[in-house]
């Protein structure tokens, strides 16, 4: 066990100066009814929090670090671009380098707006296609979460699930009541909405890889579904890759699905540290945003060198050989799990898409929120304080997935199984 000391010192300081001394809810470890840690440095796979206490990041910054903590090659260059000055309110060329990769990778998008979060880029999305399609309703699904936007505050995902919170106070009814709810990987609810909704429908948002409560892969031919369904119907279809974008695969979800939406949001990796989101699409979709179109979204920081560096930088060392490397560390580390569960009698599901992965605590099937919701919270919470006592940082919540990089190392995992098996093995007496 290690010394928390200093941890437990800035805790008490912060819950006096930030609501529940953190700056996003997911930190505060409320569901492992444990006090948040407080992190100095980081380093490939290695965290250390200010108590000296050394950890394997299975975090990484709640997956955009997909090269690991301070890469060399990121933070040379940022070093170098910081001292020519920081912002600047005016275009620099490194937005083009960073616009041409993501146009070039990313099968949906001909053109592509920069923001500074994901939820940001979800909310400039869902206005766009408001404004192309001229209709007020949007539908998305139950469990999925795509940032804290009014519109889609709505039986989400994430942070919401992990505190067991109902639709978040502040939303106003008259925005509620434009968003559809039905379940993930539903489809018959999806035709049941468009029977009812149809001609109103601006957009159905998916996770094509839903991330946040839990991970759950997209059952056969969800997607492509969708896709139809959105078609026949003039719905813009929005692939909501935040979390799945250069993460799932080098061509993100919609790459590996081989599903084309009509609008993609994307953040976490893409910024490779940096607060950065961007959204992107057709162009004919795209040229309705300001100053081309008459649709308004703008932003101070957007397109910010330091975060177009970092972003660049980092998708640039993500070629095809970097996601196997990933997807191999991953197979590794999901054989670990299953055995562990089978010698030491703990029920648990893997759902798996890339190098995405979700350990649930149930012996149910995990397809939706519903599913999802069906996981011993007790076993996660034991298996979470063990995992934590030997070294191992997790993401302190059931509903939400692991993320690996290319710094994670065979002896990273190795030494993770390990962990897993204590852990297992408590669970158990
Ligand atoms: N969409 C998805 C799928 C996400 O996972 C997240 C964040 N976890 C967001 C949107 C919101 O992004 P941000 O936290 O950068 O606003």
């Amino acid at each position: 066990m290690g010394n928390f000391d200093r941890s437990k010192d800035a805790y008490k300081e912060a819950v006096d100066l930030m609501p529940g001394g953190v700056n996003s809810p997911v930190r505060a470890f409320k569901s492992v009814g444990m006090d948040p840690l407080f992190m100095e440095r980081g380093k490939g796979s290695r965290i250390w929090d200010i108590d000296g206490n050394e950890y394997i990041d299975y975090v990484l910054s709640w997956g955009p670090l997909i090269l690991g903590h301070a890469d060399d090659r990121v933070v040379n260059k940022l070093n170098e671009v910081t001292a020519l000055g920081t912002s600047f309110g005016a275009p620099t060329e490194i937005e083009n380098k960073l616009a041409k990769l993501v146009i070039d990778r990313v099968p949906s998008i001909e053109m592509v707006r920069m923001v500074n979060s994901g939820t940001e880029a979800t909310m400039s999305a869902l206005r766009l296609a408001r404004g192309y399609t001229g209709r007020d309703k949007i539908l998305k699904f139950e469990g999925n979460y795509h940032g804290h936007g009014d519109s889609l505050l709505i039986k989400a995902g994430s942070g919401v699930a992990t505190l067991g919170l109902p639709d978040s106070p502040g939303v106003p009814e008259s925005i509620a009541e434009n968003t559809i709810t039905v379940p993930y990987n539903d489809t018959e609810s999806v035709r049941y909405a468009f029977e009812q909704y149809g001609d109103d429908l601006a957009a159905v948002i998916v996770e094509p890889v839903s991330g946040n409560m839990g991970v759950v892969p997209p059952a056969e031919s969800f997607l492509q579904e969708l896709r139809q369904i959105t078609a026949e119907n003039g719905t813009l279809l929005i692939f909501d890759e935040v979390m799945t974008g250069f993460r799932v695969g080098y061509e993100c979800a919609q790459g590996y699905y081989g599903v084309t939406p009509d609008l993609t949001c994307l953040g976490k990796v893409i910024g490779g540290g940096l607060p950065v989101g961007a959204y992107g699409g057709k162009r004919e979709i795209m040229e309705r945003i300001a100053p081309v179109g008459d649709i308004y979204q703008a932003g101070t920081l957007s397109g910010n060198p330091l975060a177009m560096t970092a972003g660049y930088e980092t998708l640039s060392a993500m070629d095809e050989a970097a996601y196997q490397q990933i997807s191999a560390k991953v197979d590794k580390l999901v054989e670990g799990y299953k055995q562990a569960a089978v010698d030491f009698n703990v029920p648990i599901n893997i759902n798996r898409a890339g190098s995405m992965v979700g350990i649930f605590f149930t012996h149910e099937g995990v397809v939706n929120y519903q599913t999802a919701k069906s996981a011993n919270l007790d076993h996660f919470a034991s298996y979470y304080r063990t995992m934590i006592d030997e070294g191992i940082f997790l993401p302190p919540s059931q509903f939400e997935g692991i993320f690996l990089s290319t710094a994670h190392t065979d002896e990273d995992i190795e030494k993770t199984i390990q962990a897993v098996r204590k852990a297992f093995e408590k669970i158990n007496n």
